[in-house]
C-alpha cells in the first residue's frame, strides 16, 4: 500500500487540533452564532448539549440534566448505548457504505432479525421516518395497483386528523396542522382524512379506491393521544373486510417505548405493513424500515425504488444490535414497570397543576393547567431545575425518557415536575 496523502492523527492529537482552531464558545455565545447562519426551523430550549451518557446530557459549561425527551424516542435506549457504540465501532473499522449497487455482508441478518422481531416477512431499509412514510405509500398505492386491482391513478389513502408523519411535501399535504402546511402548497391529492380514533368514521372514507389506512397507533405529537382499548383492533378489521392495507406508524411508538415491541401489540394485531425509524438507528445513525407481509413488500421491482445510503452496513450493523437488545425483552419490561411509577406519579399531580395526562409505558402527554404557563414556559422552568423535556401543542408537555432510566431518575423528575407546579413562575 502507498503512504496515505494525510499522516494518521492519534484521537488525542486530532482533539488538540480541533480546540487549537476553536475556541471553546459559551452556551450563550453558541446560540448566538446559530441566529444568522441556521435556517429557524427550530425553536430549541437554551441549552447547548456538549456530551451525553444514558440517561444523562451535560452542555458546555458542565450543567448535567436528566434527558426526559430521549430525541423524541430515537434514544430508547439512552445516549452511546454501550453495545450499540461497540457495534458502531467495530463496523466502522470495516465497512461503512457500498450503496445498493452491491451486497453488503451485513444487510441480510438485519433484515433477517428485524422481520422475525415485528413477525412479518420483508424489510424494505430506509433512512429517515419520512422516508420510510413515503415509501410505505408507495408500496401501498403500488399493491392497490397490481394485487387490489384499483384504476391507476386513483388510490386513496386514509388518514387521521392530527397525524404526525414526517415533513415531506407529500406528507404534509395530509397534515391538519396549519403550521406545517401553510405556505407549502400545492398538496399532493389522493388522501382522506378522518377523526382519530372513530372507526365509523374510518368505515364510511374506505372503498374501493381505498390502498391503505395509515395511522399511529398512538398520536405522539398531538400530545401522546391513546385511542380507545378496541380501536387497533377494529382498524385491522375493518381494513381486512375492506381489503386495504393496515399500515401503521409505529416510528415513535415502537421498538419497546410503550412496554411492547410494538404498540399494535397492545391489541394483538399485527398489521400488513410496520413503518420503523428513531430508535432503530440507536441514537447513532438514522436507521428506518418498511416491514411488510411478502404479499405487499414483493410489488417492488428493481429500479421502482431505492436510496444511496439505505440499507448501509453501518446502519444495519447498529439495527442488528438494537434488534439484539430488543430481543432480550428487557427494555419493553422496564418500560411496562417504571411506565407505572410515572402513571403513579402524574395521578398525584392531578389538580396540583396538572390537568390532565395520557401514558402508555414510558411515554405520557401531560397537560399543565394554562394558568400556570404554556409547555413551552412549563419546559423551561424544567431545565432550569436540570430536566430536559419538550412541549407539544398549548399546554402539553411530553414526557419520554430512555428506557435505561432508574426508578430514582425517574422520581427525581417528578419531583422537579411537581416543584416547578407548586411553585408557579
Ligand atoms: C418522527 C416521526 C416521523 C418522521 O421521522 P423523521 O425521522 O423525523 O423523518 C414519522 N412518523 C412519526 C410517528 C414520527 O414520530
Amino acid at each position: 500500500m502507498t503512504a496515505p496523502v494525510v499522516p494518521a492523527r492519534s484521537p488525542e492529537a486530532a482533539a488538540a487540533v480541533v480546540s487549537e482552531t476553536a475556541p471553546a464558545r459559551s452556551s450563550a455565545e453558541l446560540i448566538r452564532a446559530e441566529e444568522p447562519v441556521l435556517a429557524h426551523n427550530y425553536h430549541p430550549l437554551p441549552v447547548v448539549v456538549a456530551r451525553a451518557e444514558g440517561t444523562w446530557v451535560e452542555d458546555v459549561e458542565g450543567r448535567r440534566y436528566l434527558d426526559m425527551l430521549a430525541g423524541y424516542s430515537a434514544l430508547n435506549f439512552g445516549h452511546r448505548h454501550p453495545r450499540l457504540i461497540e457495534a458502531a465501532h467495530r463496523q466502522l473499522d470495516r465497512l461503512t457504505l457500498t450503496s445498493r449497487a452491491f451486497h453488503n455482508d451485513r444487510l441480510a441478518g438485519f433484515a433477517e432479525r428485524l422481520a422475525q422481531l415485528t413477525g412479518l416477512d420483508m424489510v424494505l431499509p430506509m433512512n429517515t421516518g419520512a422516508e420510510a412514510v413515503e415509501s410505505g405509500i408507495k408500496v401501498a398505492r403500488k399493491w392497490a395497483y397490481e394485487v387490489k386491482g384499483v384504476p391507476a391513478d386513483r388510490a386513496t389513502i386514509v388518514v387521521a386528523a392530527e397525524n404526525f408523519h414526517g415533513r415531506t411535501t407529500t406528507i404534509v399535504s395530509f397534515s391538519t396542522d396549519e403550521t406545517a402546511r401553510t405556505g407549502f402548497g400545492p398538496f399532493a391529492p389522493g388522501f382522506r382524512i378522518v377523526p382519530y380514533n372513530d372507526l365509523a368514521a374510518l368505515q364510511a372514507a374506505v372503498d374501493e379506491t381505498t390502498a391503505a389506512v395509515l395511522i399511529e397507533p398512538i398520536q405522539g405529537e398531538a400530545g401522546v393521544v391513546v385511542p380507545d382499548d378496541g380501536y387497533l383492533a377494529g382498524v385491522r378489521e375493518l381494513t381486512r373486510r375492506a381489503n386495504c392495507l393496515f399500515v401503521a406508524d409505529e416510528i415513535q411508538s415502537g421498538l419497546g417505548r410503550t412496554g411492547r415491541t410494538l404498540a399494535v401489540e397492545h391489541e394483538g394485531v399485527v398489521p400488513d405493513v410496520v413503518l420503523l425509524g428513531k430508535a432503530l438507528g440507536g441514537g447513532i445513525v438514522p436507521v428506518s424500515a418498511v416491514v411488510g407481509r411478502r404479499e405487499v413488500l414483493s410489488v417492488l421491482r428493481p429500479g421502482e425504488h431505492g436510496s444511496t445510503f439505505g440499507g448501509n452496513p453501518l446502519a444495519a450493523a447498529v439495527g442488528t444490535a438494537v434488534v439484539d437488545l430488543l430481543e432480550t425483552g428487557e427494555f419493553q419490561r422496564r418500560a411496562t414497570e417504571l411506565g407505572a411509577v410515572l402513571r403513579d406519579g402524574l395521578t398525584a399531580l392531578v389538580g396540583k397543576g396538572v390537568v390532565g395526562f395520557r401514558s402508555r409505558g414510558l411515554w405520557a402527554g401531560v397537560d399543565i393547567d394554562p394558568a400556570l404557563g404554556s409547555g413551552r414556559e412549563v419546559s423551561e422552568r424544567l431545565m432550569r431545575e436540570g430536566v430536559l423535556v419538550k412541549d407539544t401543542h398549548g399546554s402539553t408537555v411530553r414526557l419520554a425518557p430512555p428506557l435505561t432510566i432508574t426508578a430514582e431518575e425517574l422520581g427525581s423528575a417528578l419531583a422537579a415536575l411537581e416543584r416547578v407546579l407548586t411553585r408557579g413562575a
